[in-house]
């Protein structure tokens, strides 16, 4: 009779398990018609906020880029990026039409998570002390003659409040990042005075976000890119609009007749996105309550700690782990997106890997492969959830681009994306890409091409920097 309650209490369990999933398939359902709705809201929004300073979650920077990459940018340029959880520094040598990118180093370095809230004369100086090593480091090909400064661009992947194509105002911090005393001071100010610390002669000749050096670099690759995407430890994008249809800018006449926007789309928020109480819990308790909502879905930072929530949940009502709830599995942030596609994508019959990695990660010792199956199960939901909300976003920016209906010419639409969820987690890139087609029809979707750009940011960057410097010595 033992075995026998053993095995009831084992089907209970199972069964309140699977209903949480269930329960959780059902809140994070984003349905065709559902996905029209958010893509609707989207336009609206992009309308809004072009329209007015505050008129939308959707800030809708304007970006000073008002030409992008032709490819006869010449010279040796560098670029600073920093955004995610490293920064990177990059020295590109540029040939012009024929020769392309001639050259191409990089150092990537990882940022102690204590410089993220403290200081800004901290972080900068952390930064620009790995940009004076990466300096002294470089060969006789990189000589910069006697008095010449050498120029950078600058990725800096928040939301800023841009006044010139080289400077503008920090407007809030993103993802981890949460040095206060530095919301509403000049980057390029605190950035120059930092590289004037360490004794650098280098000149910042553009300042921009992430979302614009992909669409830069995008474009320099291929003529018809318009829009470009980052999936990263945060989301955003950005997009070619006309310079006529942002009414909040009133600005002298730009010769392309064109402007890059920063839509900031990672503060998105609809009452048509499928929330669950997981979502509400981790925003809560977030570093920016009731920010950045859309983020919250769909990106590497916050994708990995619903998972985690879940599991708990799991682990709390139908003793998933066992009877005792794994303490590891208590610690916010523990589970990354990046364990959590390991995962997903585990293809072997016994879900090997999943095992391995709640060990590794969460301490379980051993897990059932029903059990295993579950945790799967979990990823799929969430990442696919994700995944079609941003394929929701696009079709939103499409739609306001007139490259769904009003399309005579069939012009093709170049979308550029770049970060580590579209680069790594080939499930939700695939669902991403999928989903966007099924919204499109296969007759638009033929004439959309999503692009991977590697290293968009950075290199779009010190693409902009090259035509900045020309534009200079032209006049
Ligand atoms: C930031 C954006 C950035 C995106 C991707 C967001 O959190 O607000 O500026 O482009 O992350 O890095």
């Amino acid at each position: 009779t033992i075995a026998v309650r053993q095995r009831l209490r084992e089907a209970k369990r199972w069964a309140r398990a699977a209903a949480v999933l269930r329960d959780l398939q059902e809140r994070c359902a984003a349905p065709a018609a559902r996905l029209q709705q958010v893509s609707a809201a989207m336009e609206v929004e992009m309308r809004a906020g072009l329209a007015s300073e505050d008129g939308s979650k959707l800030k809708m920077l304007v970006t000073y880029v008002d030409s992008l990459p032709s490819g006869d940018e010449k010279g040796l340029f560098y670029a600073l990026d920093l955004g995610g959880t490293n920064f990177r520094v990059l020295r590109v040598q540029l040939g012009g039409k024929e020769r392309r990118i001639i050259k191409q180093e990089s150092v990537g370095v990882s940022i102690p998570q204590h410089l993220m809230s403290r200081s800004s004369h901290e972080l900068f100086d952390f930064i620009a002390a790995a940009l004076a090593k990466f300096v002294a480091s470089e060969g006789e090909d990189c000589h910069v003659p006697e008095g010449t400064e050498r120029e950078l661009g600058f990725t800096f992947s928040f939301p800023v409040k841009q006044t010139s194509i080289s400077s503008g105002t920090l407007i809030k911090w993103t993802k981890s990042f949460s040095i206060d005393e530095m919301v509403g001071k000049d980057i390029v100010f605190e950035l120059n005075e930092a590289i004037k610390r360490q004794g650098l002669v280098m000149k910042v000749l553009t300042l921009v976000n992430d979302t614009v050096g992909t669409l830069a670099a995008g474009r320099y690759v291929d003529g018809d890119t318009m829009v470009a995407i980052v999936l990263g430890t945060g989301t955003n994008a950005a997009y070619v609009e006309h310079a006529h249809a942002i009414p909040k800018w009133h600005a002298p006449m730009i010769k392309s007749g064109d402007m890059v926007i920063n839509m900031e789309w990672g503060n998105f928020k609809s009452t048509h996105l499928p929330l669950t109480e997981y979502d509400q819990a981790l925003d809560a308790e977030s570093l920016n309550p009731g920010e950045q909502i859309y983020e919250k879905l769909t990106s590497g930072m916050y994708m990995g700690e619903i998972v985690r929530r879940i599991l708990l949940r799991m682990a709390q009502e139908a003793a998933l782990f066992g009877d005792n709830i794994p303490p590891k599995l208590e610690t916010p942030y523990i589970l990354k997106t990046f364990h959590m596609l390991i995962m997903h994508h585990d293809t072997s019959p016994d879900l090997k890997t999943v095992g391995v990695k709640l060990n590794e990660i969460l301490e379980i010792e051993s897990s059932s492969k029903k059990t295993r199956k579950l945790v799967v199960d979990v990823c799929e939901v969430v990442a696919r959830r994700g995944a079609r909300l941003a394929a929701a976003g696009i079709h939103g920016i499409l739609k306001k681009l007139g490259r769904i209906t009003d399309r005579p010419d069939k012009r093709r639409t170049v979308i550029a994306v770049d970060g580590g969820v579209y680069k790594y987690y080939t499930f939700f890139g695939q669902c991403m890409e999928s989903t966007l087609r099924e919204m499109l029809g296969e007759e638009v979707a033929s004439s959309v091409v999503i692009k991977p750009v590697d290293d968009g940011s950075g290199i779009g960057a010190a693409l902009l920097a090259a035509s900045c410097s020309q534009h200079l010595q032209l006049i």
